[in-house]
């Protein structure tokens, strides 16, 4: 089970001094209510946690350096329900290391014609107090997500949930540790990366353990363990016969679970959240660990295949930002095309290692060979990926810096059967169109390793991108190769200019 940390957003409410005690109080009691309006929003799954109304630099400076100091506090909310003079900010923003999302409401959803005073128009001035922090804000760099409208607005706290979805993923990502089992696949280019780079950026680390180290832990396991989990596999999965007890190859189905029970017993023990395996490096495992990568990942475990850690660090961290969102979140690697004029398709698949999260029905557990690996054959879930809206994402190291690289696709039925694939696949039709989409994939240098999932959309990759400060190339409904190229360029001076020397 994928548990829910309690996270906390914090809601600031900017003022000042000058409007006198009775009109703070309404302040309060306004912004009050709005932080319970999104707290019982069902599109923002953590506690909205109000602060008192901020007056002065030193309660701003105070409050940043609280969320900065408290784990559970993933991002903070701020408005100014009045005229909050900026400078009092300056300090406080500029200390804050949590995402920001700016909330531009007002208390009144009507404007009262008739009734319409001087001391409404002095309680209600968010129209241009938000317009002082906007400035502000902008002028120190603050990366941030604006939100303009009401709170009874479904649209407001769907844009505030998705910031909230994103700020879980970063808070994720910020504490992940994760094992690699060997190193890359030699003389891939693509999963290399820069490891002290993304501990700087994103704070995971990132650490290679023997692959013998894991082998011993798997030996270790007890047999009673593994008859339990075997009976857990016979009752949630559809397990094919020569599998079961009692089947020719019951003995593979055992050495599958006691695969699993040692990877979870290593990282539960390590505090890791998400891991890497290569093929090329097995040491004594006698089969390439399928089955328990794939009953991993459905648990929320990070995984990268060919020891690929950084689509392993984004999987945990959509997985994190995607928890309590309908849909699936797995390791995806684009594999082969149907090219069929009007309906080009992308069949995206690995060896073994794609999440059930993502199943569209009961998963079937099989056993086929495997022509790499040099093991034993292994054991894996097998199933079709269930239609949807969905996005891919990659992340590319360029040398100096990380890109992130995405598409906006829709997954959909396989238009035939594929019974003798023996993998579990999922095929999709990619935004605007599979040419335009994989032309601007590759001139951005996206990666053949991706993460899929149906639980979130551009909106939630661009929000963590810009919590992240990270380069997102997003390919969508509106993209067209020349101005997609021509972004890139662009964004290649900022992002060089941005990080200074
Ligand atoms: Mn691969």
């Amino acid at each position: 089970m994928t548990t829910q940390p309690t996270y906390q957003l914090w809601f600031l409410t900017g003022s000042q001094g000058l409007y006198g005690d009775d009109v703070l109080q309404q302040v309060a009691d306004q912004s009050r209510t709005i932080a319970e309006t999104l707290g019982g929003s069902d599109e923002i799954p953590f506690e909205i946690v109000w602060k008192p109304v901020l007056t002065d630099s030193s309660a701003i400076r105070r409050i940043m350096l609280e969320a900065n100091a408290d784990d559970s506090v993933i991002g903070l909310i701020a408005w100014m329900h009045t005229f909050s003079p900026a400078k009092m900010w300056i300090s406080g923003l500029d200390a804050l290391t949590k995402p920001l999302l700016h909330l531009h409401t007002q208390a009144n959803e009507v404007l009262p014609w008739s009734s319409i005073d001087m001391d409404f128009m002095n309680l209600n001035q968010a129209a241009h107090g938000d317009r002082e922090f906007g400035y502000i804000q902008t002028r120190l760099g603050v990366p941030r997500k604006t939100v303009a409208g009401h709170v009874s607005s479904p649209r407001t706290t769907q844009k505030v949930g998705i910031w909230a979805h994103a700020a879980a993923g970063r808070q994720a990502m910020r504490t992940l540790r994760l094992a690699r089992f060997g190193d890359n696949m030699r003389n891939v280019a693509v999963t290399e990366g820069d490891k002290v780079e993304a501990e700087l950026k994103f704070g995971v680390s990132v650490n290679t353990y023997g692959v013998n180290d894991l082998v011993e832990v798997v030996d270790a396991v007890e047999d009673a363990a593994i008859s339990e989990l075997v009976k857990e596999y016979q009752d949630l999965y559809d397990v094919a016969e020569e599998l079961r007890t009692g089947g020719e190859r019951h003995e593979s189905l055992r050495y599958g679970a006691r695969i699993e029970l040692g990877l979870r017993s290593f990282l539960t023990d390590g505090g890791f959240r998400a891991f890497t395996t290569n093929f090329e490096d097995l040491g004594g495992l006698r089969q390439l660990p399928g089955l328990g990568v794939q009953r991993l990942m459905a648990d929320g475990y990070g995984f990268g295949g060919e020891g690929d850690w950084k689509t392993s660090v984004m999987l945990h961290t959509l997985k994190a930002a995607a928890a309590g969102l309908p849909g699936g979140t797995s390791f995806m690697e684009d594999y082969t095309y149907h090219l069929v004029p009007g309906q080009e398709l992308i069949l995206g698949a690995h060896m073994l290692e794609v999440c059930p999260s993502i199943a569209a029905a009961k998963p079937r557990i099989e056993i086929h060979p495997l022509g790499i690996g040099n093991r034993e054959d292994p054991v894996r879930m097998v199933f079709d990926a269930a239609p949807g809206e969905a996005v891919t994402i990659g992340i590319a190291d360029m040398g100096d810096r990380f890109r992130f690289v995405a598409n906006q696709i829709e997954v959909v039925e396989p238009l035939e059967a594929l019974p003798k694939l023996p993998v579990a696949r999922a095929v999709w039709k990619p935004q605007p169109d599979l040419a335009t989409s994989a032309e601007a994939w590759l001139t951005a240098g996206g990666p053949h390793h991706t993460v899929l999932s149906t639980a979130l959309n551009g909106e939630h990759l661009g929000d963590l991108a810009d919590m992240l400060e990270t380069e997102l190339a997003l390919i969508d409904a509106s993209t067209d190769v020349r101005s997609f190229g021509r972004e890139l360029r662009w964004n290649q001076a900022y992002y060089r200019l941005a990080q200074g020397f």
